[in-house]
């Protein structure tokens, strides 16, 4: 039996779009029926406006019926993280700070999505500025994860994860900085991929720690995941970050990499330092299955270390509470966003603007992050762990020269409970254990559905890869997904 329309992936919707067998309207309505269905127990949006996507669908029923060129996602719903600028919508990041901010311009991800022929459905919650992994420092309110309304749906892309898995968008974008894609994908039971560093432009992308965040697609299969990527990647003359490389047509790369494979088959490293302790047991089974199935697939599975992990939580928390204290410096009541009315002179125009408009997470990194750079500490805390993620990065070069990727839990453990883990931000620090280290890398990685706990939690299995080759890990991930079921699965909602 067919699934309803708002449970089709991108890559079907297109096909349908292209045999005139649903139009845009059709699809985006169907979307937005669902959301008003189940969004009051989701929770998964900070704003919608139906209009304005009808309109847009419209726009491309009547480009396709006029026979205009198409974009490849044309008149497919796509919709994204609050993080990033879209003109004339509003653009929160989830805070009190730009509560009431609406974006003058586009980012060049959602420009190219709009060329691309997009219709843009919703902004997304997201923990306050990306800092998070529960989507519980949103300044509005907490999202629900779909496959038990009381735990988290992970974060700080939670929206992004959970509405796609409640069935409240085709496709969306996230950010990840040091896990935000990939660990709310696993625990909501979608797939997610975080980009290279510098394959996707960050103009437009509020920036939280400019050195590790990227932008990059979330969805309910692995060629939407290569389809969104396609779109949005590319160099751009206004982030001088953005790598000039070529863009290829990641689905057709990824086939070809799968079948050059059947004869050499790929080499799997399993970093031995993400297999030992605090690892739940029933993720480490179901990976443990997924390892079993790639050895079957002739795939020569081996392990690899990579040495400086212990280090990798310490120093994402020196590098991106540095560079967040900075960013967020431009939030002073003055340029941007909400300014007190509790003031006497000009100097609580600052203090005040900004103790009212930052939750206490975004507050508390701030002032790790003036600290770590001070003067008398920056060489010890600052310079030091600059040296150390030098090291994490080589850890990773010396791994791949002997495998082509890496296999790994994307999460230590599955979606917890809501308020869990609010009081012990250390303990929160943790959900990320295995996906730091990546973005401290600046290397691509992605996270599929592998399996569910006896308690029907989503579980996610990670796979990283060399720089720029995306399209290696969606050959791995693709050949997982077609043996596996995981990813068809729906919550009852
Ligand atoms: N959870 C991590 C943090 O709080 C990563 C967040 C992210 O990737 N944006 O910083």
């Amino acid at each position: 039996m067919d699934a309803p329309l708002h449970f089709r992936t991108a890559t079907e919707v297109s096909a349908l779009l292209a045999r005139r067998e649903v139009s845009s309207v059709e699809i985006t309505r169907a979307v937005i029926e669902r959301t008003r269905a189940v969004e009051d127990r989701v929770r998964a949006f900070t704003a919608r406006d139906e209009q304005r996507a009808l309109a847009q669908a419209a726009a491309s029923d009547a480009r396709r019926a006029a026979d205009r060129t198409l974009g490849p996602l044309d008149g497919v719903p796509v919709s994204v993280k609050d993080v990033l600028a879209s003109e004339g919508e509003p653009l929160t990041c989830s805070s009190r700070m730009l509560a009431n901010f609406v974006s003058p311009y586009d980012a060049t991800a959602i420009a190219r999505l709009k060329a691309a022929g997009a219709v843009l459905w919703g902004r997304l919650n997201m923990d306050e500025f990306a800092m998070g992994s529960s989507t519980e420092n949103s300044a509005f309110h907490t999202t629900a994860n779909p496959w038990d309304l009381d735990r988290i749906p992970g974060g700080s892309s939670g929206g992004s994860a959970a509405a796609l898995a409640a069935g409240e968008s085709i496709v969306t974008l996230g950010s990840d900085t040091g896990g935000s894609i990939r660990q709310p994908a696993a625990l909501c039971g979608v797939s997610g991929l975080k980009p290279t560093y510098g394959r996707v432009s960050r103009y437009g992308l509020v920036a939280f720690a400019s050195s590790l965040d990227q932008v990059g697609p979330l969805g309910r299969c692995v060629d939407d995941l290569g389809l969104l990527l396609g779109a949005i990647s590319g160099h751009d003359e206004r982030d001088s970050t953005s790598v000039r490389v070529p863009v290829p047509d990641f689905n057709v790369e990824a086939a070809a990499r799968l079948a050059q494979h059947r004869e050499r088959p790929l080499r799997i490293g399993l970093p031995k330092e993400y297999f030992g302790e605090g690892l739940d047991p029933e993720i480490r089974a179901a990976i443990e299955h997924a390892i079993a199935f790639y050895r079957a697939q002739g795939c020569d599975v081996r392990e690899v270390s990579l040495p400086h992990t212990q280090y990798a939580i310490a120093t994402y928390y020196i590098i991106a509470t540095a560079e967040a204290s900075s960013n967020l410096a431009r939030y002073d009541g003055i340029r941007y966003g909400h300014r007190s009315t509790n003031i006497s002179d000009a100097i609580d125009i600052y203090a005040q603007s900004r103790a009212e408009g930052f939750g206490a997470e975004v507050k508390r990194r701030i002032i790790l992050g003036t600290y770590v750079l001070s003067s008398g500490y920056y060489d010890a805390y600052y310079l030091r762990a600059q040296k150390v993620r030098t090291l994490i990065r080589r850890d990773f070069l010396q791994a791949f020269e002997q495998v082509d990727a890496l296999l790994t839990p994307t999460s230590p453990i599955p979606a917890f409970r809501k308020g869990e883990k609010s009081a012990d931000p250390l303990a929160m620090y943790l959900a990320d254990i295995f996906t730091i280290s990546t973005n401290l890398a600046g290397l691509p990685g992605l996270s599929i559905p592998c399996g569910f706990t006896a308690g029907g939690l989503p579980i996610g299995l990670q796979l990283l890869g060399r720089p720029f080759e995306e399209s290696t890990l969606l050959a791995l991930a693709k050949s997982y997904e077609q043996s596996h079921d995981w990813h068809l699965r729906r919550p009852s909602l």
